[in-house]
C-alpha cells in the first residue's frame, strides 16, 4: 500500500503550494483524494448537431471555428471575446467574458468539441462561456459525464478532476477490497475498484448508480459493524450487579408523582444496573417529558451502591441548571452534588478535581470538561450524557473510559424514526418516555408578521402582569452581523429603553462570559427579570416553569426541530403557555414549514415534517448527532441500502467466524481506524 498513503504533493501539477490547498479540504494522501467524491454530475455525454440545441439545455456539439476570435474592451474590468462556429446544420455565435485567452486556444478553421447552453435574445441565439477542447484530443471536459466536486479557494473543478484522475491511475490497483466476494454477490454490489473508478469518471449513469450503491452500502456497513462491535465489546464486560433500592424512597421526595412512562424507564434502568453487565441505554423523550428526574433516580441508585456518577451536559447553562435543580432533591437522599465546568477559575477546578478523585463528592455535573485528561474519578460507576445529540460517539466513549466500564445512560429529545435510531444508536438499548406529565396543556403557537407587533407587546404586558415570564429569542447577537436579522443586544436595549421601560429586561447570549451567562440565567430563574432576550443558547434543556411565552424573531431562520426545542422552554409549569413565531418571509415553502409547527406539539411529527421538507442532510448534520456525516449515502433516501447494510452488519457482528476471516481483514482494519477515537 505504498502509493495509497503517499502525499498528493508528488502528483503532476500539485506541488507544495497546492498540497496545502488540498489539505484545506482534508486531503493529504492519494487515498484521501480518491475518497473525495463529487457532489454532483453534469451530463456532457450527449452530443447534438447545432440545429438541435435547445435553449437552457446544456449539451455538447462538434463544430469548426469559422471566424477569427475578436476581443473588445466593454468597460473597465470587462472584456468580451466573440467568434462564430458552425457544423453542417447551423452557425452559432460564441461569447466569452473575461476569457481573452480563448483567442489563443481557438483557431480559425479548426474543429473542437464544445459544451454549453444556448441562450437567446432579440439579437439571436448564442452560447456564453462554453467549455471546449480540440476534437482530436481525448474527452476531458466534453463527451463524458463530468464530476462536480465541492471546491475551495485555489482549486477549480477541472484541476480537482484531473488530479483525482492521476491519483486513480497511480493507486487504484492497491485499493484494499473491504467487501468480500460473497457479500457483494448477495447484495448485488460491484467491486471496490470499479466503484471508485465510476464514482469519479462514470462511463454511464448506470455505472454511476452501481458505484454509488456499493459505496453507500460500504459506508453504512462499516458504521453499523463498528457500532455493533462497540456494543458487543461493552456488553460482554461484566460488572457486579447493583443492589436496587426501593423506588418509593425516591418518589416520596418528589413534589409530583412519576408518570407511567417515567416509571417504566426507571425500571428498565434498574433492570440493567441489577443485571451484572454494563448498561448502554438511550433514554428518548420529547422536550418537557421529564427525563431529568429519571436521570436523578439512576444516579441515586448508583450512589447508593457506593459509586460516583458523572452527568454531562452540552452547555454550561444546562450543567448549572442541572446542578442547581438536582442538589435539593438528591441532598435529602444523601447524594453530594458538585458542578464542574470549563469556565471555572483554574484554582477552583483544581480543588473540585481533587474532591472528585478523593470521592468526597458523588454526582458530578459538568460540561465536556469532565472528559478532560485532568479529571479522574475515584470510582466512576455511571455516566449520564444529557441531550445526547450534541455529543459524538467519541465523546461519550471518552467519558466511559474514565471508569472501569461504567454504566452508560444517554438522553435525547431528538425524536428520530425507529429504523434510523437503530443505525445511529445501534450500540444502545432504547427506553422511550412517550407520555408528558399530567396537566400539561398544549402550547398555542402563532405565526405572525410585523403588523401584529403592537398586539404582541400588549400580550407580553399581560403575561407579565399575571406574574409570568417571557423569552424573546433573536437569531443574531450583535447589530451588523446581518441587517435583516434582529440582534439580541440591540433588541434588549430597545425593549428596555422604549417599549417596556417599567419592566425588567435581561440579556443572554453565547458571547457573554460564563459568569455573566450564569448570572443572567440565574436571575431569570429566580424571577428577577420579566423578559429574557436571548439567542439559541437557551435552546436545549433550560427549565424555568414560570415562563409562559416564547417569542421567536425571524423564525424562518431556524429549523423546525430547533423551534420545537425553543418552544419547549415554555409550558413547563401548570400555566397555559404560548409561542409566537415572527416572520416577514413570504416564501410559500417557508410558511408551510412554520405552519406545521402551529398545528402540532408532537416532536415526532415535527421531526418527520422536518425530514420531509428539509431533507436529512440538514436534520442529521454533524452538529445534530455528532456522528461522521455519511459521504455518499443519505439516511432518508437510501433507506433500502441502509437496511441491507444493517442486516449484514448484524449478522457479521453476531458471527464468530466472519470477523476472523482473512478476507475481512481490510474491513476490520478500516473500522478500527475509524472508531479508534471512540474505542480509546
Ligand atoms: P426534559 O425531558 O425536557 O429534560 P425536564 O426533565 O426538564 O424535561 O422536565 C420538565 C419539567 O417537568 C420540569 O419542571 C420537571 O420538574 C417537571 N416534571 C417532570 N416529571 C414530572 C411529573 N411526573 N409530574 C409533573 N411534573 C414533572
Ligand atoms: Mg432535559
Amino acid at each position: 500500500m505504498a502509493r495509497l498513503f503517499e502525499s498528493v504533493r508528488y502528483l503532476k501539477g500539485v506541488g507544495d503550494a497546492r498540497a496545502k490547498t488540498f489539505a484545506n479540504l482534508g486531503i493529504t494522501t492519494l487515498y484521501d483524494l480518491i475518497s473525495y467524491f463529487p457532489r454532483a454530475y453534469e451530463d456532457r455525454s450527449r452530443i447534438l448537431p447545432i440545429s438541435e440545441l435547445q435553449v437552457d439545455e446544456p449539451a455538447c456539439f462538434r463544430a469548426f471555428v469559422t471566424s477569427q476570435p475578436r476581443t473588445s474592451h466593454i468597460r473597465k474590468g470587462l472584456d468580451l471575446t466573440k467568434l462564430t462556429v458552425a457544423d453542417e446544420t447551423a452557425r452559432l455565435n460564441l461569447s466569452f467574458f473575461n476569457q481573452s485567452y480563448v483567442a489563443d486556444n481557438l483557431h480559425y478553421g479548426e474543429e473542437y468539441y464544445f459544451y454549453g447552453s444556448l441562450n437567446g435574445d432579440y439579437m439571436g441565439y448564442q452560447i456564453t462561456n462554453p467549455v471546449f477542447e480540440p476534437a482530436q484530443a481525448p474527452g476531458v471536459v466534453t463527451r463524458r459525464i463530468m464530476p462536480i466536486y465541492p471546491l475551495t479557494a485555489g482549486l477549480n473543478n477541472n484541476l480537482i478532476s484531473r488530479t483525482v484522475g492521476l491519483a486513480l491511475d497511480a493507486c487504484l490497483d492497491e485499493l484494499p477490497e473491504l467487501l468480500p466476494e460473497a457479500l457483494r454477490a448477495r447484495f448485488g454490489l460491484c467491486d471496490g475498484v470499479s466503484a471508485y473508478r465510476n464514482i469519479h469518471t462514470p462511463r454511464s449513469f448506470e455505472a454511476l448508480e452501481e458505484a454509488r450503491h456499493r459505496l453507500i452500502f460500504e459506508e453504512f456497513f462499516i458504521f453499523s459493524v463498528g457500532l455493533s462491535l462497540l456494543r458487543a465489546k461493552r456488553s460482554r464486560k461484566g460488572r457486579p450487579p447493583f443492589a436496587i433500592p426501593k423506588i418509593e424512597d425516591f418518589e416520596q421526595l418528589l413534589p409530583f408523582a412519576l408518570t407511567g412512562a417515567q416509571k417504566r424507564a426507571i425500571s428498565d434502568i434498574a433492570g440493567d444496573l441489577g443485571a451484572g453487565r454494563v448498561m448502554n441505554r438511550m433514554l428518548q423523550g420529547d422536550v418537557g417529558s421529564g427525563k431529568t428526574v429519571v436521570a436523578a433516580a439512576a444516579a441515586w441508585m448508583a450512589v447508593k451502591n457506593g459509586q460516583q456518577v458523572a452527568l454531562m451536559a452540552p452547555t454550561e447553562i444546562l450543567a448549572e441548571q442541572h446542578a442547581r435543580g438536582l442538589e435539593p432533591l438528591l441532598a435529602e437522599l444523601g447524594v453530594r452534588v458538585t458542578l464542574l465546568t470549563g469556565a471555572m477559575a483554574p484554582a477552583r477546578k483544581k480543588a473540585i478535581r481533587a474532591a472528585i478523585a478523593a470521592h468526597e463528592t458523588d454526582l458530578i455535573v459538568g460540561t465536556h470538561a469532565l472528559t478532560s485528561e485532568t479529571t479522574s474519578f475515584s470510582n466512576l460507576g455511571l455516566v449520564i450524557a444529557d441531550e445526547q445529540h450534541r455529543f459524538g460517539v467519541a465523546q461519550r466513549a471518552a467519558l466511559a473510559e474514565k471508569g472501569d466500564n461504567p454504566h452508560l445512560l444517554v438522553m435525547s429529545a431528538t425524536p428520530i424514526p425507529r429504523t434510523l435510531a437503530l443505525i445511529l444508536y445501534g450500540d444502545l438499548d432504547l427506553s422511550v418516555i412517550d407520555e408528558l406529565p399530567p396537566g400539561r396543556q398544549s402550547i398555542d403557537t402563532f405565526l405572525v408578521g410585523e403588523d401584529k407587533r403592537a398586539r404582541l407587546n400588549a400580550f407580553i404586558r399581560k403575561q407579565v402582569a399575571q406574574g409570568h415570564q417571557v423569552y424573546i429569542v433573536c437569531p443574531a447577537i450583535e447589530e451588523g452581523e446581518d441587517d435583516t436579522l434582529r440582534s439580541a443586544e440591540a433588541w434588549a436595549e430597545t425593549l428596555q429603553m422604549t417599549v417596556f421601560p417599567d419592566l425588567r429586561v435581561g440579556l443572554l447570549h453565547g458571547k457573554m462570559k460564563a459568569a455573566q451567562k450564569e448570572e443572567a440565567m440565574g436571575a431569570f430563574a429566580r424571577g428577577d427579570y420579566d423578559i429574557l432576550v436571548a439567542t439559541t443558547v437557551i435552546e436545549v434543556g433550560v427549565d424555568v416553569p414560570n415562563a409562559t411565552l416564547m417569542v421567536v424573531e425571524n423564525a424562518d431562520r431556524f429549523g423546525l426541530s430547533q423551534l420545537h426545542q425553543l418552544r419547549g422552554r415554555v409550558g413547563r409549569g401548570g400555566n397555559k403557555s404560548y409561542c409566537v413565531l415572527f416572520s416577514s418571509n413570504r416564501n410559500q415553502e417557508t410558511l408551510k414549514r412554520l405552519k406545521a409547527l402551529c398545528k402540532t406539539n408532537d416532536g415526532f411529527e415535527i421531526s418527520r415534517e422536518d425530514l420531509a421538507l428539509r431533507g436529512p442532510g440538514d436534520f442529521f448534520g454533524t452538529r445534530q448527532h455528532g456522528l461522521p456525516a455519511f459521504k455518499v449515502g443519505s439516511l432518508e433516501l437510501d433507506l433500502r441500502t441502509l437496511q441491507d447494510a444493517q442486516t449484514a452488519a448484524a449478522e457479521f457482528a453476531a458471527s464468530e467466524e466472519l470477523p476472523a476471516l482473512e478476507e475481512y481483514k481490510p474491513l476490520m482494519e478500516r473500522i478500527r481506524a475509524l472508531f479508534a477515537s471512540a474505542e480509546g
